[in-house]
């Protein structure tokens, strides 16, 4: 709402314009009871939020996490908005979470708990109208399960009801990497304009998943140095650098990353205070806050995950000169290729992976270079600059579209 708030006052937009995009258009709230593998019912709670459609059908994750409640999921729902305008894509913003712990679930729990959702929110998901993809602790399995189901009640398969679906059955070509290869396009746009070098630049990245293992791949097959990475259990450093897809290895053998060969064990807030040249949130929200940002040392953030730094760190670190590519451009590689998905599987095409990275690659140039020209031309940072791209574009439309009735 703060940045929302900024973007419109240095737009100078209308101020009922405002008032229509404070709010979400819909906001669902569903039971999601299931049978436990012992017999026992347990009922949780889903949400799906749709922001606004003003430029397309709403796109937007679902995350299955203990903590996720309406308020976070309709600030993510926002925040898909803003995104999707940036990235340049023809799509609104939504979010949806079901209120659980997927550690705590068997995989026929998960199933149960993904099939009676995706019921519960049957009507008002569907290919034109809204387009669900993965998020925390969901994955191509999930939608899998989410398209089979909204499929059994069509009566025929509806591929483009879901993006994040496995390579066989419909996925995209590079979608599992697309976030991270978009953050790389990123990091290496906004390392030009520092002369930084991203071969040899000592890099740390908080969240070891679907974004943050891929990044770190990524940039390790550059020649940067991975020295620190983390997740919800902590991590480890080592100033020389790790092998990301060893350390992989090793959480899944292990379950942790944590004692990885060679490291010094460390925390979530030590990763934030290590000396680094890039460093990359690619966890869960508010991580870089008032309290830890003034001692981050590092040149580059590139937010990888969703809402990782709170307004006030934010401001700090523009105070601080660090050059802070957002979330709503940095992480957009991940809806970029879902929309390719969703194209390909209206036309029933498959594309090459090179397509794909090649038309990825394309859009992100583009994307970042409309937010670099903005901040140059609003005297502003990145994120402002952003938000006020994001902003702008949807108030576009909407005051073309006009206000029924
Ligand atoms: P994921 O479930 O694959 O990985 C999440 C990682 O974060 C895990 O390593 C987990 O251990 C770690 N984590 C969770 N809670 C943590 C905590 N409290 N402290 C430290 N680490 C913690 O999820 P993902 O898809 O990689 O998503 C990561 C972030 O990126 C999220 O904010 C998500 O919204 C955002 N994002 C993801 C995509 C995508 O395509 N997957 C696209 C855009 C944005």
């Amino acid at each position: 709402m703060q940045q929302l708030q900024l973007a419109a006052e240095m737009l100078g937009l209308d101020e009922g314009l405002l008032e229509i995009l404070k709010y979400p258009k819909r906001a669902a709230i569903v039971a999601v009871p299931i049978r436990r593998d012992d017999g026992k019912i347990n009922v949780f709670t889903g949400f799906r939020v749709q922001h606004n459609d003003a430029r397309g059908p709403y796109k937007g994750g679902i995350r299955y996490h203990p903590e996720v409640t309406l308020e976070e999921v309709t600030a993510l729902a926002m925040w898909m908005t803003w995104k999707c305008a940036v990235a340049g894509i023809p799509y609104g913003g939504a979010k949806g979470g079901v209120r659980c712990n997927p550690k705590e679930l068997s995989l026929a729990e998960l199933e149960r708990v993904t099939r009676r959702y995706t019921t519960m929110i049957l009507n008002v998901i569907g290919p034109y109208q809204d387009v669900p993809a993965p998020d925390i602790y969901t994955d191509a399995q999930t939608m899998a399960w989410i398209m089979d189901t909204y499929s059994q009640f069509k009566g025929y398969l509806v591929p483009e009801v879901v993006t994040g679906k496995p390579l066989h059955l419909e996925g995209s070509e590079g979608r599992e990497e697309a976030t991270a290869r978009g953050l790389t396009f990123c990091a290496n746009e906004a390392a030009k304009h520092l002369k930084m070098k991203i071969g040899g630049a000592t890099v740390c990245i908080q969240g070891f998943g679907k974004v943050g293992f891929n990044a770190a791949r990524l940039l390790d097959t550059q020649g940067s140095r991975i020295i620190a990475v983390t997740d919800s259990k902590g991590g480890v450093y080592n100033q020389e650098g790790v092998n990301p897809a060893k350390v992989y290895r090793h959480k899944v053998k292990t379950g942790s990353i944590l004692n990885y060969e060679g490291c010094k064990n460390i925390t979530n807030q030590q990763l934030f205070e290590t000396k680094c040249d890039i460093l990359i949130p690619a966890a869960i929200e508010n991580q870089i806050t008032e309290e830890n940002a003034g001692d981050i040392e590092t040149r580059l953030v590139v937010e990888g995950a969703n809402g990782p730094t709170t307004p006030q760190a934010s401001e700090i670190l523009v105070e601080k000169g660090i050059f802070v590519v957002p979330d709503i451009l940095a992480n957009s590689g991940g809806v970029t290729v879902s929309y390719f998905e969703w194209v390909q599987n209206l036309h029933r095409e498959h594309w090459t992976e090179e397509e794909v990275r090649k038309k990825l690659k394309s859009m992100m140039l583009n994307a970042f270079d409309d937010v670099y020209d903005a901040m140059k031309k609003h005297e502003t940072d990145m994120r402002t600059a952003a938000l006020m791209l994001g902003v702008g574009r949807v108030a576009d439309s909407l005051i073309s579209l006009g206000l029924w009735p």
